[in-house]
């Protein structure tokens, strides 16, 4: 009988990233429906609450087990198993939200209103809007916490909208933080997400990432939006630019409210600097 190939550590090493984002990904869709699930069935019984605690409870074991990752004493084959078991836990839990979130659209004739009324997306940009943003942050703060992980969060504005509405017109200005929605998205990778925080303020939250590496994403945001070719029914809208300001968990503030307002300090700086630039908080000097 043939010995079958034991796959060689380099192997196992991207068998497990790859499942780690797949994971990743799972959590990520889980997570919307648990906020859609949340405002659904807000008013229902205690099975709702109960698979709600136990998706709870799953998230927190498939966090260890990518913590596990780091942890040197384990042996790469034992990892892979634990990862690949609770994967397919994660995609059985899924599947269960999804058809209990199936199920409550079918049967309460109000959750279609709500659903609507409080979306977690923002209908102009498409990115998520600020509620999903303020409940996101706070889970993957205390992720972050719980792993030792930083979490970086980049605030950005539009240099001179009011002048570029002036200019062209509302309707225009709309057709950029359009544009700004789909290029966000595009930079957003699997783990992040990107958020209309209000007006022309636009956030990304990066989680398990370093100041350093979250600034350099922000610089590339920066740099693409200078490429943008605007137009609005054919008419050229000239460039425009933005500024930012970059804030990491936990050197610049270890609440969700402490780490937007460094990222704001920041981004203030940004524009007194003369726009279209980015500032970290790091290098903010106290006054
Ligand atoms: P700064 O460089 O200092 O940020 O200047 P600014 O003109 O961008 O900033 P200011 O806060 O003075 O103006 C923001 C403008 O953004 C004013 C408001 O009309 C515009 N704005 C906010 N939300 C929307 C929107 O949904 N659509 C459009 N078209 N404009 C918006
Ligand atoms: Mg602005
Ligand atoms: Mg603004």
């Amino acid at each position: 009988m043939m010995q079958q190939k034991k796959p060689s550590t380099q192997q196992l090493l991207q068998e497990i990233e790859s499942l780690r984002r797949e994971v990743e990904q799972l959590q990520r869709e889980k997570a919307d429906l648990q906020i859609l699930l949340e405002t659904a069935t807000a008013d229902t019984g205690a099975a709702v609450r109960q698979l709600y605690e136990s998706n709870k409870q799953l998230q927190a074991e498939v966090a260890a087990a990518i913590a596990l990752r780091h942890c040197e004493s384990a042996t790469q084959q034992a990892k892979l198993a634990e990862v690949q078991s609770l994967l397919a836990k994660a995609a059985t839990e899924k599947a269960d939200l999804e058809i209990l979130l199936e199920t409550t659209i079918a049967h309460a004739d109000t959750v279609e209103q709500v659903l609507h009324s409080q979306n977690i997306r923002d209908p102009l940009t498409g990115l998520f809007n600020r509620r999903y943003m303020d409940q996101f942050l706070r889970r993957e703060l205390r992720h972050a916490q719980r792993l030792c992980q930083p979490l970086g969060l980049i605030l950005l504005d539009i240099d001179h909208f009011k002048r570029f509405n002036d200019t062209f017109g509302h309707l225009a200005g709309d057709a950029v933080l359009r544009e700004m929605g789909r290029l966000l998205q595009a930079h957003q990778s699997s783990s992040d997400i990107a958020c209309r925080y209000g007006g022309e303020e636009l956030v990304l939250i990066v989680p398990a990432t370093s100041l350093k590496e979250t600034a350099a994403r922000a610089e590339q945001v920066r740099q693409a939006v200078k490429l943008l070719n605007l137009e609005h029914y054919r008419q050229p809208l000239g460039g425009i630019t933005i500024s930012l300001g970059v804030a990491c968990f936990p050197d610049h503030g270890q609440s969700s409210a402490a780490l937007i307002r460094a990222a704001d300090a920041a981004l203030y700086r940004a524009k007194a600097l003369g726009r279209d630039r980015l500032v970290t908080a790091d290098s903010l000097k106290p006054l």
